[in-house]
């Protein structure tokens, strides 16, 4: 990861000349991980890494749909979701961003899509005064050409400020994967090695999972332009 982590001095830096050099990289956007929470944020010892812009992909649906719990029943290996929006010029924490989420059911199918009118695993959530938006939700199954992924996109006082995905360390998606009702689709590919999106910064989008009860708690930190 040290190649993909960068000081935040050298990641300023680097801002700069996007900013100043390079309106023709506008498909990609400033994004950083903070790490050790907020007194790392307030002590500067977080670090930053500029991160592209990824697919929305073709499933999004611009949904009013502000709430905690995605769920709507769907079985499925319990996941929270801990997303923390910061300024990547700052490091700083972002409040009151709009944050919105969508994935795939344990099956790979999204809700919305093909004459289906269901609302299941989209949500919406503004952070806290910290930064923090927080969905509880269950672990994403997997559809043919991509592998696991979170569908986000952050917005700030209505304007989209980051679009991206999420994903999962393989290690942790086979161990879910074993269990129903995941078991019932076996051999999942692509892993994310071999997923063309995944390659165009899908590790620095990847969340940090931590068991949690029967499930488990996955958490990032996205870094976004204020525009
Ligand atoms: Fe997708």
């Amino acid at each position: 990861m040290d190649d993909e982590r960068i000081s935040r001095r050298t990641s300023l830096a680097t801002l700069g000349g996007l900013v100043a050099g390079a309106a023709g990289l506008a498909g990609w956007r400033a994004a950083g991980e903070a790490a050790g929470g907020p007194a790392a944020v307030a002590e500067g010892l977080v670090r930053c890494v500029l991160s592209p812009e990824q697919t929305e992909g073709p499933f999004h649906l611009d949904l009013d749909r502000v709430r905690r719990d995605i769920t709507e029943e769907k079985p499925g290996v319990p996941l929270t979701l801990r997303l923390r929006v910061v300024d990547a010029s700052t490091c700083r924490p972002i409040r009151r961003a709009a944050v919105d989420v969508w994935h795939c059911d344990a099956a790979g199918v999204y809700s919305g899509v093909q004459g289906d009118t269901g609302t299941f695993l989209r949500g919406i959530q503004r952070t806290d005064a910290k930064g923090w938006a927080t969905f509880r939700t269950i672990y994403p199954g997997w559809y043919p050409g991509r592998t696991v992924h979170v569908h986000v996109k952050v917005a700030l006082g209505g304007n989209v400020v980051h679009t991206g995905q999420l994903y999962f360390p393989d290690t942790v998606t086979d161990a879910v994967y074993r269990r129903a009702p995941y078991d019932r689709r076996p051999d999942r590919r692509p892993r994310n090695g071999g997923d063309a999106i995944f390659r165009n910064g899908g590790r620095r989008s990847t969340l940090k999972l931590a068991r949690s009860g029967a499930g488990y708690v996955g958490s990032i930190a996205m870094g976004v332009m204020r525009g």
